[in-house]
């Protein structure tokens, strides 16, 4: 595969998961800006048709496909509407995902519920319905790649946090797994494992002692950007197709742990 310099992923086809907000929409922009197709998945269609409308002003092709990604029939469809209108996917940012902090002994069953729904379930109603698709531009094209975003907290200890970590370890450790089989057929698979990220994730929480944490935070370092990760996911699917990076952990320079 020749590389163009400046659109270096020409020819490429991402499909990034809550590309709505965040992570999702920088890494969007990001992909398209070096030259790739993208497709945005995310339930907010006003922030999907924005993000479109915005990329196609820069020059881009984006598709927006509202989709909750606990649904795995609907899931199935946008995979099937990607092949029909893109010749399939051969980028998968598997992206989308919330985190609900709070002390095991509140016994936040519907938080937990909902983790483990977007966190596991959702991610892999997605890796269901595109590894197919990944694995055949992989052997026809040469290179494919399956980035999840997970979190420091899939290696870190956090009090009260012990549900997201355990699905972010979940989508670590899988990810591992994944390269160990996916790779002979020229799909890469790696996990990002940012810290903190200034993004919607901290709107949802509700737990005071952790909103404290996080206010408190800010006051002792600079978060990173979504454009700081999105970045690291350019560098990634820019690398020679013989290079995967397996896991990258990307800090904000004054945060300890
Ligand atoms: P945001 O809240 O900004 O983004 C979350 C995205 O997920 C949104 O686009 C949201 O869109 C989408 N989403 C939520 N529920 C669903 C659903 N059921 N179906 C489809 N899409 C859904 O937060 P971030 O950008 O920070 O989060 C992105 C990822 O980064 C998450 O996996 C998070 O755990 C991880 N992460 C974030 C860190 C941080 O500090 N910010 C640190 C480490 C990891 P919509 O509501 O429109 O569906």
């Amino acid at each position: 595969m020749t590389q163009n310099s400046a659109a270096p992923l020409s020819g490429r086809v991402a499909v990034i998961s809550g590309a709505s907000s965040g992570i999702g929409e920088a890494t969007a922009e990001r992909l398209s800006a070096r030259g790739a197709a993208v497709v945005l998945l995310a339930r907010r269609e006003d922030r999907l048709a924005d993000l479109t409308a915005r990329i196609g002003r820069n020059g881009g092709t984006a598709v927006p496909i509202a989709v909750d990604v606990t649904d795995a029939a609907a899931v199935r469809a946008a995979a099937d509407r990607v092949a029909a209108e893109l010749g399939g996917a051969d980028l998968l940012f598997n992206n989308a995902g919330v985190m609900l902090p709070a002390p095991i002994e509140e016994l936040a069953a519907g938080q937990w519920q909902h983790q483990i729904d977007l966190n596991v379930t959702g991610l892999m109603n997605t890796v269901g319905a595109f590894v197919p698709q990944l694995v055949e531009a992989g052997t026809e094209r040469g290179v494919a790649d399956l980035i999840s975003t997970s979190s420091i907290a899939a290696q870190n200890i956090f009090p009260n946090f012990a549900v997201y970590s355990a699905t972010k370890a979940y989508v670590t450790h899988l990810s591992r797994h994944l390269r160990a089989e996916l790779g002979a057929k020229n799909v890469r698979v790696s996990a990002i494992e940012p810290g903190i990220v200034g993004t919607e994730l901290q709107d949802h929480v509700t737990d005071p002692g952790a909103l404290e944490w996080l206010d408190g935070s800010k006051e002792t370092m600079e978060w990173l950007t979504p454009q700081d990760v999105a970045a690291t996911i350019g560098f990634l699917a820019e690398l020679p197709p013989r290079v995967n990076l397996q896991q990258v952990t990307i800090m904000p320079t004054g945060q300890p742990s």
